[in-house]
């Protein structure tokens, strides 16, 4: 139960992120209560189905109250069919991912070295490998980043260093600063970027520390962001955008694919033209990842190519992403 006071003790919006985390919602019960669905509570499956749930109270307060197919809502309430075993759904869809953790340092890409910066994330999606992976804190990170620094130093054909995960920007922006005052003696690497959900679900990141450590870099600077649907938007996410804009950054969003959530034309479409007003360009359309647990968010790849077709019909080139799988092996990602 979720009481006048035990509400009144939780920080408002705009305070310092880290506290917003430690606040996110963990409890599925709560969740449904606080979206007026706690009728549905006798419906989740046991122990959260082996992923926890996370989620901030920012987020929720995107959702629409009493709708159980809320787009928001499905991407992080634990559903019964996540229980189900589904042939060709596997435990490391992408592959490699242990040796990707032991790591921290994934070189697959020409020019490109993606460091898993960190496992943690302020949110549980439910069609994440991440379900498999419960990563440390600190991967790539580790030990003022000595090993990734190593590798990128050694090779002068990587120019781009992207920081991925989880979330980097669940890093300290001290321990980012570590990162980049390490690449002040890389000169071939002219590119940071980094991918991360944080200005969507906790726009609270996007503070004065790391404005000030963007637009101070001596690099050129891509954020990736991950939205999948237009409600995810709203005053303060687009406030964090601009301040991101403004340190000069480049802003690109990816999406996956999910059935339920997105895998409409006037969704997609809606996405794209809500992602441009906030100074996004939509980048990739992820196929879903053949994690165990996510198979009931797939879309098969016909019905994926007609929606995307639908969509270059509707909006303007630069508003259409691109549709990719990811195919462990290969050289890049493979467009579909
Ligand atoms: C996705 C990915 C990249 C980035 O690929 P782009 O097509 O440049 O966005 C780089 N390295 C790895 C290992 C990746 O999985
Ligand atoms: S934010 Fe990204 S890495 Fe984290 S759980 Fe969601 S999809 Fe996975």
């Amino acid at each position: 139960m979720i009481t006048a006071s035990h509400a009144a003790r939780l920080s408002p919006p705009g305070s310092d992120w880290r506290t917003l985390w430690r606040e996110g919602v963990t409890d599925a019960r709560e969740l449904l209560a606080l979206v007026g669905l706690e009728h549905l509570a006798d419906g989740l499956p046991a122990g959260d189905a082996g992923f926890g749930v996370r989620v901030p109270r920012g987020f929720i307060t995107r959702m629409r109250r009493g709708d159980a197919r809320d787009p928001l809502l499905l991407q992080v309430l634990p559903q019964l069919a996540e229980t189900r075993q589904v042939a060709g759904f596997s435990n490391d869809a992408v592959g490699d991912m242990a040796a990707r953790s032991a790591q921290g340092v994934l070189h697959k890409y020409e020019g490109r070295a993606l460091l898993i910066a960190s496992g943690s994330c302020a949110i549980n999606c439910r069609y994440c490998f991440r379900r498999h992976f419960p990563y440390g804190d600190e991967m790539a990170a580790a030990g003022q980043w000595r090993k990734a620094l190593d590798h990128v130093r050694q090779d002068s054909s990587i120019s781009e260093l992207i920081l991925s995960g989880g979330d980097p920007l669940s890093l300290a922006t001290a321990k980012l600063e570590e990162l980049s005052s390490g690449l002040e003696t890389v000169p071939h690497v002219t590119r940071l970027r980094i991918h991360t959900r944080l200005p969507v679900v906790l726009p609270e990141r996007v503070d004065d520390s790391l404005v000030d450590w963007l637009a101070g870099l001596p690099l050129q600077k891509v954020v990736v962001l991950h939205a999948n649907h237009a409600n995810e938007f709203d005053a303060s996410v687009d406030a964090a955008c601009a301040r991101l804009r403004d340190a000069g950054v480049t802003l690109l969003n990816q999406s996956v694919l999910l059935h339920g959530v997105n895998d409409e034309t006037d969704t997609l479409v809606a996405l794209s033209e809500r992602l441009f007003e906030a100074g996004v360009l939509p980048y990739y359309l992820h196929q879903l990842d053949r994690v165990q647990g996510s198979a009931h968010f797939e879309v098969d790849d016909a019905s994926a190519l007609a929606l995307v077709e639908a969509v270059r019909h509707r909006l303007p080139g630069y508003l259409v992403p691109k549709l990719v799988r990811e195919v462990g092996g290969e050289a890049s990602k493979r467009p579909l």
